[in-house]
C-alpha cells in the first residue's frame, strides 16, 4: 500500500473559526513547515494561508480536500514560539485564528509577496571613473562627482534632490562602468558611538538593578514613576544590559508618542540602528523592519501596538511604555491587548518585561498590590521642577465668558506678561458641542447617530464626530422655523477664538485631530511652540502623550468634569490619567508650573487627590469604587456586540444568545441592552455583557458559547463580535 501523503492544517484569513485542512500541491514531496506562508484555494477564491501543523487524518473525507497550489516559504515567517502564542490568543480572545495570524503579519506578507527583505537601492562610483569624459553630458558629470564625493554611495531620494533627470543619467553612467547599482538592507548601519547618559539617581538605578537581576527568567515590572522622573533612561539602562548578553529588546509606545525624536535618542543612546514598526509606514518599509528583527539582524524594536507580535529569536527584554495607554487595545477585528499580550509573551519566554508609567492602570496597580507584578517607584522628577501646585476653580461661583473664568484669565494674562507659555486642554474638538434654537430650545443631532452634531466655525459646517456625517449649520430651524440659532457650550476651536479675543497680540496654537490631520502638521506645530514662537497652546489629549512642553508655566484644564459622570466605567481614570499627564508636561528646574481646574464638582475625590498629587489615594478611591461595583479588576468581562440598519434586530440576535448560554456555574450574563449610543452611523447597536469572578469559568463557557452563537438563525441578520477584556463599553 502506497504511503500517504500528510494532510496540512492552514489557517486561512476568514472570519470561519476553524483552521482547514489541506493536500500537499501535487508534486511536492517535501514535508511543510508549520509558519510557513501557503497558497490555496478557498471556495472560489485563492488566498495565502500559514501552515499550523502536519495531521494524518482530517476532518472530511480524504477525497474532498483540495490541494495547496503552492508554497511561499521554505522557512517559516512565523516561528514556532510566535506561532504558539498566536494560537493561544486566538483562543483567549475567541477570535478566528486565520485573522489572527493575518493581523500578526505584515501586509507584505499578506500580500503573498517573497520572504526575502526589499532592500534600498544605492549607487556608487566605480574605481577608475573619470567625470572629465563627460563634458557633454552635465547631468550625468553631475550625478558622477557626487557619487565620488559620496563613500556609502548615494540612494534614490539623495540623488532626487541633485537633479530631477538622475535617472536619465544614471543609465548611460552604469552601461560606462562609472556607476554600479547595488542593494542595501533597509536599515542603513549606524555608525556613531553610543552616547552616555546622564547618572542615574539612586531609584533609578534601583529599577534597573531590579530589573537586570531578573533577566533570564519572567518577571513582570510595574514601573510607576512620576512625569519627569526619567523612565526612558531605566529603559535605555535596562536595555543596553541586555543587548551587552546579547539579546534584543522590544519597547511598545502608543502610536502618538512614537516620534522621531525618541527612535533618535535610542539610537543615540545604544549606539546602534533601531527597527522602528509603526501603522505609518510603507508596506516595504514595514517588511523590512520586520525581516531584520526576525532575523535577528537588528537588536532593537521601537513599536507600536501590533510590533508586539514581531519574531525576535533572541528576545531578551520587553518594555511596554504608558502601559496605561488605550491605544494598546485594538478596538476593530482581533480586539486584543498589546500590552496583555506583551505580559505573556514575556512569561512564555521566559524574560523579563516592564510596564512604565506615571499613572499605571487599576489592573496593573491591583496586579502590583497583590503581588503578582513587582512595583518600582520613581517618586523624584529629574531635572525639572517640582510637581506644579494645583488649584481648583469653582465654575458655581465663577462666572465664564467663552469657557474661561476670570482666574483662568488673569493666570494667563500674567505668563504672557512674564513672556511664558500656556497650556489649556480641553477634551472636545471644534467650536461648539451643540447648536440650538433660541426660540424652541431644538438641538441639531445627526440623522445616522444618537448624537448631537458639533459646530465647526472656521468650515461653517455642523459634523458628527462619530460618523462623520456633516451638513450647513440651516438658516431657519426645522422645526420652529426661527432665524435666530446659537452654538453652546466649548470646543478647541471656540478657546482658540476666545483667547484672540482677549489676547490679540498673543499667539494662540491649536493642537487637536483637526488641525494635525495632514501628515507632518502635527510636527509643525509642536515645533513652533517648543521655537517660541507661540504664546498659548490649546489642545485635546494629543497634548497629554509624549511631549514635553519646558516652558510652559500654566496648564488650565477648562472642563475637567466631561468623564466623572460618564456611562463608562473606566471614564474617571481615564480622566485623572489625562489630567495627571498634560500637567506632568509643564515646567522646568527654574520655572515651576500651575495648574488651574475649572470644575462644577470640587468635592469630588478624585479633584481632591488631584490637588495633592496623591496617585495613591486616588488608586485606593478607584479600585474600592471598582470593587464595590464588581468591575474590573475586581472582575473578568466579555462584551457580545451586535449591530444591524435595521432597529430592533441586533437586540434580537441578543435576547437569543442569551437564551442560548443557559446558567453556566460562576458566570453572570447581564440582560441584553441597547448601547449606550444606540444608533451611529446608521446602525442600531446593543450589547450583552458577561461578567465572571475568575478568568476560567468564563473562558470555559465562552469556549462552549461561541460555536452555539455562530449556529443562531438571527446571527445571519447582525453583525456581532465579542470583545473579551474591553477597552471601553461603547
Ligand atoms: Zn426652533
Ligand atoms: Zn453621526
Amino acid at each position: 500500500m502506497p504511503e500517504q501523503s500528510p494532510i496540512y492544517r492552514v489557517a486561512v484569513p476568514s472570519p470561519l473559526y476553524s483552521h482547514f485542512d489541506y493536500l500537499p500541491p501535487a508534486q511536492s514531496r517535501e514535508k511543510l513547515v508549520p509558519g510557513a506562508r501557503v497558497r490555496v484555494p478557498f471556495g472560489r477564491r485563492a488566498v495565502i494561508g500559514i501552515v499550523l501543523a502536519a495531521a494524518d487524518r482530517a476532518a472530511v473525507a480524504r477525497e474532498k480536500l483540495r490541494r495547496i497550489e503552492r508554497v511561499l516559504d521554505e522557512q517559516p515567517v512565523l516561528p514556532q514560539k510566535l506561532l504558539a502564542l498566536l494560537a493561544w490568543a486566538a483562543e483567549y480572545y475567541h477570535h478566528p485564528i486565520g485573522e489572527v495570524l493575518a493581523a500578526a503579519l505584515p501586509q507584505w506578507l499578506r500580500a503573498g509577496r517573497p520572504g526575502e527583505a526589499p532592500g534600498v537601492e544605492v549607487w556608487r562610483a566605480a574605481p577608475g571613473a573619470d567625470p572629465g569624459a563627460l563634458k557633454r553630458a552635465p547631468a550625468q558629470r553631475r550625478v558622477l562627482e557626487a557619487l565620488m564625493a559620496a563613500s556609502d554611495g548615494l540612494e534614490a531620494e539623495t540623488l532626487a534632490a541633485l537633479t530631477p533627470r538622475w535617472r536619465a543619467a544614471t543609465g548611460p553612467l552604469e552601461r560606462r562602468g562609472f556607476v554600479a547599482r547595488t542593494q542595501r538592507p533597509c536599515l542603513p548601519p549606524y555608525r556613531e558611538p553610543a552616547e552616555p547618559g546622564p547618572t542615574l539617581n539612586e531609584d533609578q538605578r534601583a529599577a534597573v538593578e531590579a530589573i537586570v537581576a531578573g533577566f533570564d527568567s519572567y518577571g513582570c515590572f510595574l514601573l510607576h514613576g512620576v512625569t519627569g522622573s526619567g523612565k526612558t533612561e531605566v529603559y535605555l539602562a535596562a536595555a543596553r544590559a541586555a543587548l551587552a548578553r546579547g539579546r534584543q529588546v522590544l519597547v511598545l509606545v502608543p502610536e502618538i508618542g512614537l516620534t522621531p525624536q525618541l527612535v533618535a535618542r535610542f539610537e543615540r543612546r545604544l549606539g546602534l540602528r533601531v527597527a522602528v514598526l509603526h501603522s505609518g509606514l510603507g508596506d516595504a518599509a514595514r517588511y523590512c523592519a520586520w525581516r531584520q528583527a526576525a532575523e535577528a539582524r537588528t537588536a532593537v524594536v521601537l513599536g507600536t501596538r501590533s510590533a508586539v507580535f514581531t519574531p525576535m529569536p533572541d528576545l531578551g527584554l520587553i518594555v511596554v511604555d504608558e502601559e496605561h495607554d488605550p491605544s494598546y487595545k485594538q478596538q476593530d477585528g482581533f480586539r486584543y491587548s498589546a500590552r496583555d499580550l506583551a505580559v505573556l509573551r514575556a512569561a512564555r519566554e521566559r524574560i523579563p518585561v516592564v510596564l512604565g508609567s506615571a499613572t499605571p492602570s487599576l489592573e496593573s496597580v491591583r496586579n502590583a498590590r497583590e503581588g503578582g507584578y513587582r512595583l518600582l517607584g520613581l517618586p523624584e522628577r529629574t531635572g525639572v521642577a517640582a510637581l506644579p501646585a494645583v488649584r481648583l476653580l469653582d465654575m458655581r461661583r465663577l462666572a465664564a465668558d467663552e469657557g474661561l473664568s476670570h482666574p483662568l484669565r488673569t493666570a494667563i494674562a500674567e505668563r504672557l506678561a512674564r513672556g511664558e507659555q500656556s497650556l489649556l486642554f480641553l477634551n472636545r474638538r471644534g467650536f461648539a458641542p451643540a447648536w440650538l434654537c433660541r426660540d424652541c430650545g431644538r438641538v441639531a443631532v445627526c440623522h445616522r447617530c444618537d448624537a448631537r452634531l458639533t459646530y465647526h466655525h472656521a468650515r461653517r459646517r455642523l459634523i458628527c464626530h462619530h460618523c462623520g456625517a456633516e451638513e450647513r449649520p440651516p438658516e431657519a430651524c426645522p422645526a420652529c422655523g426661527a432665524r435666530e440659532a446659537r452654538a453652546l457650550g466649548e470646543g478647541t476651536e471656540r478657546i482658540e477664538a476666545a483667547l484672540a479675543k482677549v489676547f490679540p497680540k498673543a499667539r494662540v496654537v491649536r493642537i487637536d485631530r483637526d488641525v494635525t490631520r495632514r501628515q507632518g502638521a502635527l510636527e509643525e506645530q509642536l515645533a513652533r511652540v517648543h521655537a517660541g514662537e507661540a504664546d498659548i497652546l490649546v489642545g485635546t489629549q494629543m497634548l497629554s502623550k509624549g511631549h514635553d512642553f519646558p516652558n510652559v508655566t500654566l496648564v488650565g484644564v477648562v472642563n475637567a468634569d466631561q468623564g466623572l459622570y460618564s456611562a463608562d466605567f473606566r471614564a474617571p481614570e481615564r480622566l485623572m490619567q489625562q489630567i495627571l499627564q498634560v500637567a506632568g508636561r509643564a515646567g522646568r528646574a527654574d520655572k515651576p508650573g500651575e495648574v488651574l481646574v475649572q470644575t462644577w464638582h470640587p468635592g469630588h475625590p478624585l479633584f481632591t487627590a488631584l490637588v495633592n498629587h496623591d496617585y495613591e489615594s486616588f488608586l485606593s478611591y478607584a479600585l474600592s469604587e471598582r470593587r464595590d461595583t464588581g468591575f474590573p479588576p475586581y472582575s473578568f468581562l466579555a462584551l457580545l456586540r451586535a449591530e444591524s440598519p435595521k432597529n430592533g434586530t441586533a437586540l434580537e440576535f441578543l435576547r437569543a444568545a442569551r437564551a442560548s448560554a443557559g446558567a453556566p456555574a460562576g458566570v453572570e450574563i447581564m440582560e441584553p441592552a441597547p448601547a449606550p449610543m444606540e444608533k451611529r452611523a446608521g446602525r442600531w447597536r446593543a450589547q450583552l455583557l458577561v461578567q465572571s469572578t475568575s478568568r476560567k469559568p468564563l473562558h470555559a463557557f465562552l469556549d462552549r458559547w461561541v460555536p452555539a452563537l455562530t449556529a443562531l438563525r438571527q446571527a445571519r441578520q447582525v453583525r456581532w463580535s465579542l470583545d473579551v477584556d474591553p477597552g471601553d463599553m461603547y
